[in-house]
């Protein structure tokens, strides 16, 4: 934690002095060569060839990933979401920046656009302008309910979708699949992300659950999940371990990192399955913090126990029996 206070204010960042800037001013023109001044996002990357005017290959400092143009939104919803390394006040603020993005850039879409004479779907119904805020709570609710009813982003361009938003609510414009997916998407991951934060850091007694398992597309995923007092769990973090031996003591470096993010003090015990790796894994955390409880998970107990009895031979015709009832 004490890294992250290391990391100055936006505003106190100087601008870089890059290779453009420099030949800027040797040459005497104080105007930027690129047109428009970077985004203060780049002093967290690292800018590398120039692909366009003002445009350059981006490297984030914290986690090396890479893009081939970095685009200012991009940069922000990564360090905001996506980065897995990124200190925690750059975190705090790039949250709350997407998060408080309004839908000024929501395409219109080309359907409504249209000029051709062709009859369009609004045609049929009436229209008036809805004020921005209503716009963005719908914007809001259609982008959770296609989230988490798994709906494909390419229904919200389907016309009978459309015709049903538009017998809803007229003067609603829904927006295209590449704005729900992208940034509707990115700014309510945010808005949910702080809420969350929000609640962690404002409660004691937490229980930190992890658990790995091999996904059907052969990635290692490990979970990390923070139950709270009141019931509530929150997925924390979700890491694809595949290209790193799964020792003890690297599960307990992963481990660590979440309760240093989340505070040691808040966290009152650790839970996982009996695995090897992962029990040694827990014993090294509660040596280093005595106060964390180390927790056997009890349905993991439980599943072991049934397997085992339905492994008996009673068992097995008692089931075999009861099924054709
Ligand atoms: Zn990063």
């Amino acid at each position: 934690m004490d890294t992250l206070t290391s990391i100055s204010p936006i505003e106190a960042i100087e601008p870089v002095n890059t290779p453009v800037n420099q030949q800027a001013q040797q040459s005497g023109k104080e105007k930027w060569l690129g047109g428009r001044p970077l985004g203060a996002v780049w002093q967290h990357f690292s800018r590398k060839s120039k692909v366009s005017p003002g445009k350059f290959e981006a490297e984030c400092k914290y986690c090396s990933k890479t893009w081939k143009r970095g685009e200012v939104p991009i940069l922000e919803e990564h360090l905001a979401s996506h980065c897995s390394n990124v200190p925690r006040l750059v975190l705090r603020e790039y949250i709350q920046k997407v998060g408080a993005r309004e839908n000024i850039s929501n395409k219109k879409r080309k359907l409504d656009k249209s000029t051709t004479g062709q009859t369009t779907i609004t045609a049929f119904h009436d229209s008036s302008d809805l004020p921005e805020a209503r716009t963005n709570r719908i914007n809001r609710a259609l982008v959770k309910f296609f989230v988490c009813c798994g709906i494909s982003y390419k229904i919200v361009e389907h016309l009978l979708f459309l015709d049903l938003l538009k017998e809803l609510n007229a003067g609603y414009d829904p927006p295209t699949r590449e704005y729900l997916s992208g940034c509707l998407l990115e700014t309510e991951l945010c808005v949910i992300n702080d809420k969350i934060e929000e609640d962690i850091m404002n409660q004691q007694n937490l229980t930190l659950a992890l658990d790995g398992w091999t996904s059907g597309r052969h990635q290692s995923i490990w979970n990390f999940v923070i139950l709270t007092p009141s019931r509530k769990e929150y997925l924390y973090q979700l890491l694809d371990l595949l290209s790193n031996l799964h020792t003890a003591e690297f599960l307990a470096v992963k481990i660590e990192d979440v309760i240093e993010k989340i505070g040691p003090n808040r966290i009152s015990a650790i839970v996982s399955d009996n695995a090897a790796n992962v029990k040694k894994a827990r014993a090294i955390i509660s040596e280093k913090y005595p106060r964390i409880e180390n927790v056997r998970c009890i349905s993991h107990c439980i599943n072991l126990i049934a397997c085992d009895i339905v492994c008996h031979t009673f068992a097995d015709r008692l089931l075999r029996k009861n099924r054709y009832r």
